[in-house]
């Protein structure tokens, strides 16, 4: 590890034959950056933004949510901070907000879907988001997207976030919005998602339990569960022209972004961006800078 520190900090992510590929890192917490920096990734690209919320007994104020992302888009200096909207439910639950016992919670209330139900808890955050905006360069990413008439609603919502704040003479700035591309309906419907957001960053991680139909966190399936399954690999392909076509980068965000066995087909798929856990990022710029994206 540290030879590869040497060998490759401060170098740039660039394949052989010219195509930058944007090499980001996951952090779940503001003392992950440490760990970003010390690997050199070219910014952050998967903020979970729910620990703000798991870590609290009530729900975090705007101002205690502005804080954080502040602190961590002043601590990038200027490089990109993808922060994703709350992505509770499922197997991260905190009791304030009172959520039932589901049957299916991995297919239950959660995300995206709490967040439209509910949309004063998603305007706080996006307050506090926009707010951090003047402070660095944040982008924001909104999880299980199914429908483009969730997009439309989140961009309503967004739009009335913007005009209090211009109202509020609260100064803002504009950020890139992108949506995870993390169950099949949005696989398959990304050529219509793509004319409504910036980028796509692909969810691998729950892309293939719901492709796949295998619950990511039962070890009794580990055998079933073929992360490199061609119909995983086939999605992320159609992702990545669908994308492209309508002008949007594609990233992949999800665990399988860091599979070094995978960079050089990712490259020669199209993709634009990896972003992965941060001890991953000097292994995949080694294969960054020795792969093509080309032939
Ligand atoms: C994913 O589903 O691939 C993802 C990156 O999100 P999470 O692992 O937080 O569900
Ligand atoms: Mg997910």
């Amino acid at each position: 590890e540290r030879q590869l520190l040497l060998e490759l900090k401060g170098k740039e992510d660039v394949t052989l034959d010219g195509k930058h590929i944007k090499l980001y890192a996951n952090i779940g917490n503001i003392s992950d950056v440490a760990a970003v920096m010390k690997n050199d990734a070219e910014g952050i690209g998967l903020f979970r933004s729910e620990f703000l919320y798991l870590e609290k007994d009530h729900f975090p104020t705007e101002e205690e949510q502005f804080q954080a992302y502040k602190t961590v888009a002043e601590m990038m200096a200027g490089k990109k901070v993808i922060i994703r909207t709350l992505d509770i439910g499922a197997d991260k639950q905190a009791e304030y907000f009172h959520l039932e016992h589901e049957e299916n919670p991995a297919m239950g209330y959660r995300a995206i879907r709490i967040c439209l139900t509910q949309p004063e808890i998603f305007k706080t955050q996006l307050r506090a988001l926009f707010r951090a905006s003047a402070f660095g360069n944040i982008a924001i990413m909104y999880p299980m997207i199914i429908s483009i008439e969730e997009i439309h609603k989140i961009k309503e919502i967004v739009e009335e976030v913007k005009s209090e704040l211009r109202e509020q003479g609260v100064q803002f700035s504009e950020v890139e919005q992108g949506i995870m591309i993390e169950t099949p309906a949005a696989a398959v419907m990304s050529d219509v998602l793509a004319e409504e957001v910036d980028f796509f960053s692909i969810g691998t991680n729950d892309l293939t339990q719901y492709t796949l139909a295998i619950d990511r966190q039962n070890a009794k399936l580990d055998s079933f569960y073929d992360a490199h399954h061609p119909a995983i690999l086939r999605m992320i392909q159609t992702v990545i022209d669908n994308g492209h076509s309508k002008g949007c980068w594609v990233g992949i965000c999800g665990e399988l972004g860091a599979d070094t066995e995978l960079t050089e087909t990712f490259l020669k798929m199209g993709i634009d961006e990896l972003s992965v856990s941060p001890t991953f990022v000097l292994p995949v710029r080694k294969l960054i800078r020795t792969s093509k994206c080309s032939g």
